[in-house]
């Protein structure tokens, strides 16, 4: 087992990581996991801990059962470490939305023998913070989180770990509390591919419970698919790898300062002999917007469950409003559980799915969304075996490489500033647009630390690969450590 003593310096007080810390199990000696201490995001059910998603509507709750993904973990003789900060119901880019605080980023380079009063204080990323400082601190090997539109890959990239979002549907969401189910995933963050690779495969199997989850047949075909399209990467050569640099995932918001080890990546797979090759995404534009349209409107269909009286936070009508109108109860118990950002979410979405505006934007979303999967089935070697129409492509590339975030982690607010840092919300919402066109198209997405930026901050770069070749995406990332 690697450290699980924090680095010196580092303490959750300081970093704000872990919401909850599990009592001491007895140690289970044998299982794939038994080498390893795992934190869990607070939107996935542990019995007997909290899952409070981060939100005061939850701030009660206490789940009766584990999710697949963590009776999984116990299954195979992991330790549980806790559960780990996030932004609220996953909704945010930099884990400043949470009830719990803001997660502080712990990367200790920048930082090294500073005090940490004095320590810059940068964002972890979201909505996965909690997940990617735990394992940057050392308080744990690996950690659970959930990716809905980059929230395990941009913190994996702010903080200088690894962040695996496998293929939608390979990974269980039994258990896990949803926010667009059409786009949630539940991955891993670890410090090494290996650890990754292994806590992947004990949790990549078919969960009858989950009904978006992969069958077994289709998680075969695909395999298949991979194993005949792909290169032999034994034996350290990389030849016969075809890795693809889509430009339209270096916008005009690309932070230049972070190209640096990007491009020394690209040499050193280059030396190895992997051909590096342009390619075109030509409805990457769309895919922000699509995004916050699509995950919104299934926000909103997903948190009218938390009305205060089946589900969530009660909260008492004021006096002289009239307690026996349900409606009252809602409205009072909604706007205390639920933050700004959640609410927003909700009245964005709900006007989204109004009759007025479905055609305009829910349906002209999804039309981008297939426009965006399609792009990538153009451009890649492997069919995808869930269209209609599996289409190999003989000049396609295996693997799509490109950075994981425009910037290196945005400075928080000083300690009694508002929570919003940026200088508006929308330049929180960019933060995610080289990660979303993967999760639109339900793709495998590895972000790898490259190295550091001008400003000494890690730098991520993402690997891509096709549907279900997530063991293609890894192998590549073992390349890349
Ligand atoms: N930042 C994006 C959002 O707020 C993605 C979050 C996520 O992947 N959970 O929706």
């Amino acid at each position: 087992m690697s450290q699980l003593t924090p680095p010196e310096g580092h303490a959750n007080s300081n970093v704000n990581a872990l919401v909850h810390i599990a009592s001491p199990a007895p140690r289970t000696s044998s299982g794939a996991l038994s080498d390893y201490a795992i934190a869990v995001k607070d939107n996935i059910c542990a019995a007997g801990m909290p899952t409070t998603c981060s939100s005061a509507m939850l701030a009660e709750f206490t789940s009766p059962f584990d999710a697949t993904v963590v009776e999984l973990l116990r299954d195979n003789g992991a330790t549980l470490v806790g559960k780990t900060n996030c932004d609220e119901f996953g909704m945010g880019s930099l884990n400043t939305y949470s009830v719990h605080g803001p997660v502080v980023n712990p990367f200790q380079a920048a930082n090294a023998g500073t005090p940490w009063e004095q320590r810059e204080r940068r964002a972890a990323g979201g909505s996965s913070g909690g997940s990617a400082a735990a394992v940057a601190a050392g308080f744990c090997d690996a950690a659970l989180a959930t990716d809905t539109g980059g929230s395990i890959r941009l913190p994996a990239s702010y903080c200088g770990v690894l962040g695996l979002k496998p293929s939608y549907g390979l990974v269980s969401r039994w258990g896990v509390i949803s926010y667009a189910d059409s786009l949630d995933c539940v991955g891993v963050m670890a410090k090494e591919v290996g650890t990754l690779e292994t806590v992947f495969n004990t949790l990549s199997v078919y969960d009858p419970r989950d009904p978006t989850a992969a069958r077994p047949d289709m998680r075969q075909k695909a395999a298949q698919a991979c194993e005949e399209h792909r290169p032999n990467l034994t034996g350290g050569s990389l030849a016969g790898l075809r890795i693809g640099i889509p430009h339209e995932l270096f916008p005009a918001e690309l932070n230049l300062s972070t190209l640096g080890p990007l491009r020394r990546m690209l040499e050193h797979l280059k030396s190895r002999g992997a051909s590096l090759l342009p390619v075109s995404l030509p409805s990457t534009p769309y895919a922000l917007s699509a995004y916050y349209v699509i995950s919104s409107a299934e926000a909103s269909s997903n948190m009218a469950r938390y009305d205060g009286i089946e589900y969530g936070l009660y909260k008492e009508p004021p006096p002289g409003s009239d307690k026996t109108k349900t409606a009252n109860v809602y409205a009072h118990s909604r706007s205390a559980g639920f933050g700004k950002e959640v609410q927003k979410r909700i009245l964005l979405g709900t006007y989204a799915l109004s009759a007025d505006a479905f055609d305009n934007y829910f349906l002209q979303a999804q039309r981008v969304r297939n426009l965006i999967r399609a792009d990538f089935d153009r451009v890649f070697a492997v069919p995808n075996t869930l269209s209609s129409s599996p289409r190999p492509n003989a000049d396609g590339v295996h693997v799509l490489l490109h950075p994981s975030a425009i910037r290196t982690a945005p400075p928080l607010p000083d300690r009694n500033g508002s929570a919003d840092p940026g200088d508006s919300v929308l330049d929180a919402y960019v933060q995610d647009v080289l990660t979303i066109p993967a999760s639109l198209a339900g793709l495998p997405a590895l972000s790898v630390p490259a190295g550091l930026g001008e400003d000494g901050w890690p730098v991520g770069v993402s690997v891509v690969g096709q549907w279900g070749c997530d063991a293609m995406v890894l192998d590549v990332g073992k390349v890349c450590e």
